[in-house]
């Protein structure tokens, strides 16, 4: 079968590779139909992605499908159309263990720290699978990514009385926007770019948008009926903007970092005491995010369509990966098709 590996930064290479090994009682093979592209993977063809080794075959936002089952496989069955969960977790380690399975140990994500989907046909274990039966291939390829921003909005134990802000507009923080908006939270974007943000309030249902300059806090709290943001979501890996979230947060505010750096932060004590700040990280997601995310879209409160700003053929992508990357602002979701 046809795979396409990134032997090294800048080179993906279309290879012939063997077909999956027999099936253990838990696991199942699926083939694959749809592949999400996103940050990690443009990292990883950067040679920017930290901890990353090659050559890997990228690809762990999936639509699927089921082919065999594994003789103990009870949650799907052939011909099940499935998102993939690809947070591969040990199962005994303490996070494990303690039921966070998203920060395990030992985790290995599929696609990043294994061999993803960038494959027709792959051996997965079953419990990764969450089939549903009127989702498309590409709204389940879309899955995952939700599952960033609900398990960030879960993580903030944010209400409707909250005053939220979310900085960076790209897919991760438009999903943390999505989930704010179903807590029923008040949502203001803040970026760089006008396009992003223009995205974000014509296509998705944030209440405002502020270009971000030197005043972003002044725009924001006009938004926000004078007041500060009680609840702030950073989800772009960017340093500075995420040490600047402690001048920008109210007094008894939370401030969830979803985008990561390799690096110290810094932050001026006082800042974090005066105001009482709650800081939390939020990585990966959770079983239980997957499961409401597909309930959440098959009843049609979350509506992905518009996010798919461009589909590759899988045969292409290997000559199509760079000028991807150079598509900018227009870009916000690209989905592999095979
Ligand atoms: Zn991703
Ligand atoms: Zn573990």
């Amino acid at each position: 079968m046809k795979a396409l590996t990134l032997q090294e930064a800048g080179k993906f290479e279309y290879q012939l590779v063997s077909e999956p090994a027999p099936l253990q009682p838990h696991e199942a093979l699926v083939k694959v139909h749809r592949i999400g592209i996103c940050g990690t993977d443009y990292h990883a063809y950067r040679g920017r992605q930290p901890f990353f080794s090659y050559p890997r075959i990228l690809g762990h936002e999936l639509g699927v499908e089921v082919i065999e089952t594994g003789t103990a496989v009870t949650n799907v069955k052939p011909g099940d159309r499935c998102a993939v969960e690809p947070y591969l977790h040990c199962g005994h380690c303490q996070s494990c263990r303690n039921g966070k399975t998203n920060c395990c140990e030992n985790l290995q994500v599929l696609g990043v720290h294994t061999d993803g989907g960038m494959t027709e046909y792959l051996k997965l274990p079953a419990g990764k699978l969450y089939a549903s039966a009127r989702l498309n291939f590409e709204q389940l390829a879309l899955v995952e990514t939700l599952g960033i921003g609900c398990h960030a909005v879960n993580r903030s134990g944010i209400t409707a009385a909250d005053k939220v802000l979310v900085i960076g507009a790209g897919p991760i923080g438009l999903a943390c926007l999505q989930f704010a908006k179903i807590k029923g939270a008040k949502v203001v974007m803040l970026d760089v770019n006008e396009a992003r943000l223009n995205f974000a309030s014509n296509t998705m249902q944030a209440d405002a948008t502020v270009v971000a300059s030197d005043n972003s806090l002044e725009a924001i709290k006009a938004h926000l009926d004078g007041d500060m943001p009680t609840a702030i979501f950073d989800a772009t890996g960017n340093p500075g903007s995420m040490m600047r979230t402690f001048e920008m947060a109210a007094f008894g505010g939370k401030i969830i970092f979803v985008g990561l750096f390799q690096g110290d932060m810094t932050f001026f004590d006082p800042l974090f005491h005066r105001r009482e700040l709650t800081i939390f990280a939020s990585r990966n997601a959770l079983p239980e995010d997957f499961n409401n995310i597909i309930h959440w879209m098959e009843e049609g409160r979350i509506d992905t369509n518009a996010w798919i700003t461009h589909r590759v053929a899988f045969a292409d992508v290997a000559d199509s990966f760079e000028h991807l990357l150079q598509s900018g602002h227009e870009l916000v979701k690209a989905v592999i098709t095979l």
